[in-house]
Formats: structure tokens, sequence, C-alpha cells
């Protein structure tokens, strides 16, 4: 078996009991997926998007240099091409933003009424749908995920958040009746890179609805749409210094976290960043939400509908390149349909399209990073030297951009590093169970809670093996569907408080 490198341009591994197939001819261009014929491409275009060569920070309203005087470059992971140069935030800005929030928060936001906050947030969200497509293109090129997805998925969801928590803005009153909600403060957010514009959308427009103001910190990696929802709110004449944006690396969020007059951190990202930040503001008085990472299982039952839940697992796993933190990256599957499974599971992945994420055929976008496609490669080497069996699509990866074809590993036992630690990646690990009870036990057998999906036949069994399962979230016979009216978050360590629905108001209020 080959080693697979991240700097690999060509490769084309299927593994069937141990040998590998032949790689495809070079030359034979129809052949770049397990034999099938490709469509021909269809790009979305993106000559119309308009970057700047360089990015400042969004304080008070205004755009601005960063004292640091520093910058990064926000590269399009498919291409590595530079897009445009990002302001760093240190200290000094976080404490410039923190101020700005805190005089919006008491001159101007949080004496506003709810219903004329409401009427900014429905602005926000009409803008955005707007904008939607423009965005949608920008998240692709920033992040690396296809254009099916930001475009299908991400945006609309985003409008949506917007468009929800709007409606909550003046009738917080009937959202916990009996009981006076006030809001906290200045709210401080930090938010990774595999829904950029989405994260934002869950941190800003809660807290923006309960009357809070915000200091929000995106991912050094995609940080473009959220400067781009900078210039939204400046068109949508959001009141100066409601929703600060800085960019930068983990200092910056550092800083955020650290700074004196913050009244409440909420936290999207991995798990060891969380407890990091778990004990900085233990005995502070800042109230906390952390939304950290997951091993999603998900199980099929031998009753189930085999070609749906195969479709789910592939949808829950490749189509945002392992990118969810919900991802189904555990697959129990019951022992007398394993080959069945399995078959099906190869067929299916040998067809998805790897490519240009701006293709609207294209299932497989690019990996977000070079450091994650090589924490890919070492969690997939370690799952090969713990003895697991690998099959891997054939595919042609294109010569420069950061890419890894979709793969699952058979043979995995519980010990196994790629069963037990979340890396974001496209690597199912498969195993296998003979009674719902083995199959509770097993999905549970992780640090991580956050999500996990049942596929059966049998209503009366969902209903057992949800309420048995330790996740917040549980699909049954769908995967990965999102609402903002439904709330999400995690159990155990992928943390704590919960996002959307009428819960994601608690954490941005007081409640007497
Ligand atoms: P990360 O923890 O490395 O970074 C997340 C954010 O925290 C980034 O903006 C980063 O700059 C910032 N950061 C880094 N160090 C910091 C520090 N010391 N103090 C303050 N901020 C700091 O995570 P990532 O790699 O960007 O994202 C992937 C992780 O996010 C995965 O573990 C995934 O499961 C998780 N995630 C969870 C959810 C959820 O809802 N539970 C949603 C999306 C992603």
């Amino acid at each position: 078996m080959p080693r697979r490198k991240s700097s690999y341009s060509q490769l084309a591994i299927v593994d069937r009991n141990g040998e590998a197939d032949e790689p495809i001819a070079k030359k034979d261009r129809s052949l770049d997926f397990g034999g099938r014929w490709n469509y021909a491409p269809a790009l979305e275009a993106n000559n119309y998007i308009k970057l700047r060569d360089r990015y400042q920070l969004f304080i008070n309203g205004r755009f601005v240099a960063p004292k640091s005087g520093e910058y990064f470059d926000s590269i399009n992971p498919a291409t590595e091409e530079k897009l445009a140069e990002i302001g760093s935030a240190n200290e000094k800005d976080v404490d410039l933003a923190v101020k700005a929030a805190r005089r919006a928060y008491k001159n101007v936001w949080s004496k506003m009424r709810g219903r004329e906050r409401g009427k900014y947030l429905f602005r926000i969200a009409r803008l955005i749908q707007e904008k939607a497509r423009e965005l949608a293109v920008l998240e692709t090129m920033d992040g690396g995920k296809t254009i099916k997805e930001s475009r299908d998925i991400d945006l609309p969801l985003v409008a949506a958040h917007f468009f929800y928590y709007a409606g909550w803005a003046d009738k917080l009153e009937y959202a916990f009746p009996g009981r006076k909600a006030q809001p906290l403060g200045v709210a401080g957010q930090i938010i990774p890179w595999n829904f950029p514009l989405l994260m934002a959308a869950w941190k800003l427009a809660p807290a923006l609805a309960c009357g809070n103001t915000c200091v929000l910190k995106p991912a050094e990696t995609t940080s473009s749409t959220a400067l781009h929802l900078a210039q939204i709110l400046q068109e949508a004449e959001l009141p100066d210094g409601v929703v600060n944006i800085l960019t930068g690396a983990g200092e910056t969020g550092s800083a955020l976290v650290n700074h004196a007059d913050i009244d409440k951190i909420a936290f999207t990202g991995s798990t060891e960043v969380g407890k990091r930040i778990a004990s900085a503001t233990a005995g502070t008085k800042k109230k906390l939400t952390l939304e950290l990472g997951g091993k999603a299982a998900n199980i099929i039952f031998e009753d189930a509908a085999i070609d749906q839940a195969v479709e789910g697992i592939i949808a829950g796993i490749y189509f945002n390149q392992g990118h969810v933190c919900c991802a189904g990256s555990r697959l129990f599957v019951q022992e007398s349909v394993f080959s069945n499974v399995i078959r099906k599971l190869r067929d299916r992945i040998s067809t998805l399209r790897l490519g240009n994420p701006l293709d609207k055929n294209t299932d497989i976008g690019a990996i977000n990073s070079r450091v994650q496609l090589d924490r890919i490669c070492e969690l997939v080497d370690s799952g090969l030297k713990q003895g697991a069996q690998l099959v891997q699509a054939r595919a042609r990866l294109p010569a420069k951009g950061f890419w890894y074809p979709p793969c699952f590993f058979t043979g995995v036992t519980a010990s196994h590093r790629v069963a037990q630690e979340e890396v974001f990646e496209p690597v199912l690990s498969v195993m296998t169970f003979r009674t719902p009870e083995e199959a509770i036990a097993r999905a549970n057998n992780t640090p991580y809670g956050l999500s996990a999906g049942v596929w059966t036949d049998k209503g009366s069994k969902i209903f057992k093996i949800v309420s048995q399962l330790r996740a917040g979230v549980v699909w049954a016979n769908t995967y990965n569907k999102f609402d903002p009216s439904s709330p999400f978050g995690g159990y155990k360590e992928s943390g704590f408080g919960r996002e959307g629905g009428r819960h994601g108001l608690l954490p941005y209020l007081m409640l007497s």
C-alpha cells in the first residue's frame, strides 16, 4: 500500500482485500473516478467578485488598520493563490473593539426597543439574501468547500438565522413567560473555519436579538466572508460599535477571552482550545458557552433502507470533506448487512467527483489548509499502522491545492485512533455490532457527544435508541439537517450550551 503524503498530486488506490487497483492512465480523461464518465465542467462565475488587496479590522462601524501593522495572507486552498491580506488584531485592537461595543451597548443597543432591533436583523437578513450568490462564491474560494454546499446549505441557513432571531427580538417576554429577560452586555465570539459565515450568523443573530453587542473573531483561514458581512452591516446602517469584527489567529482570540470588560464568551472550535478558554474564564464574571468537537456515530440496523442509509452516510461525511463538527465519521453496521453496506459504500465513493469547488458538479472540494491536510494524512497513517484496512476512491488530484480522496476503514477497533480522534477528515471508520445494546454502548464509547444518526425501518427502535445515545443531536433516517428553530449543542467534551431555536437565546440573557 503506497503511503499517502500531503504533497502527492496523483493517487489511485482502491484496496480490495489487500490488493491495490492499477492507477488510472493519466491520458484517459474520461476515467477520473472509478471508471465513470465525467460531466462537462459547469463552473460558477467568480470574475465579478471584487476582493480588496487588503482587509482592515471592523471597529466601531469603520474599517481601520490594525495597531500591530501586521497582515497575514488569505489563500484559496483549491489553488494556493493569494486572495488578499488580512489585518491581524492585537491586544490594543481588542481593547478598542470592546470599548466600542460597550459604548454601543450602553448608549444605543440595550436601550433600543426589541421591535427596532428586530428591524435591523430583518434588514441584514434581506441584504444577505440579495448578495447570497456572491457570498457563496467567496465562501468557496476562501474555504475550499463546494459551491453546491455554500450556495445551497450555508447561505440559505445564514439568512434564515437572521430572519429567525429577528422574529424573537420583540418577543423575549414570551420566550420565557413569567421571567424578566435582560441582555448580558458585550459578547466576545470566536468561530472556526468550517462554516465561516454560518457560524457568524449562529453567534451574532441571537446575541443581537437579545440586546447584546458583539466582538466577533473569525478563523484565520476564513476571514473574507465575515469582512464582507461587515460591509453588509454598514449598508444596513447598524449603529456603530454594535458589531465589531477582529481578524487574527489564536492570540487575537486569546486577547478577546482575557479582556476584563467582556460579559460573555461564545466559542465554537476544537475541544483542546475550548478547554483552555474554560480555564481562562473560570472564576471570572464571564458567562461561557462552548460548541466543540465531535466523533459522531451513524448506526445502520439490518431493517434499514440500505440505499437510503448509504446515501445519508456519504452526504454526512464526504460532501463537506468531513469538515463538519457533526460529520458521521464512525459507522456501526449490524453484522448481517455488513458486506452489503460495504459493497454499496465502495461503489458510491467511486462515483464522487473531487475537484474545482466552484464547479457545480463537484461533490468533494479542497481541504481548508495544508495544516488540516497534514492532520488527515497523519491520522490515516495511524489507522494503517494500527492494522485497519483502507478503501480509498481513485482520484486524480489537481496539481495545486490541498486535496484528500474520500476513503473508509474497515477492521477498526474501538481503541484505534481513527475511531476515537476528531480531525475533521473525509475518512469513515466502519465497525460492526450484533445487538441494539452493543450498538449503543459502542456509539457512546467516545469522549465526545455532539451528534449521531440512526437508520432503521422501526419507529419504536428509533425512540429506544435515541433516548440512550449520549449526543446533543440525533438524526433518524436522515443526517446533517439543520434549521434555525432547532437547538444544537453537545454532551461531554463536545461542550455545553445550545445554539439555535428558543434555547439559543438563553446564553445571551439574564433571567430574573
Ligand atoms: P480551533 O479551536 O483551532 O480554532 C477555532 C477558533 O479559535 C479560531 O478562530 C482560532 O483562531 C481561535 N483560537 C485558537 N486558539 C485560541 C485561543 N487560545 N484562545 C482563543 N481563541 C483561539 O478549531 P478549528 O480547527 O478552527 O475548527 C475545527 C474544530 O471546530 C473542530 O474540532 C470542530 O468539531 C469544531 N466545531 C464545532 C462545532 C459545534 O457546533 N460543536 C461547529 C463547528 C466546528
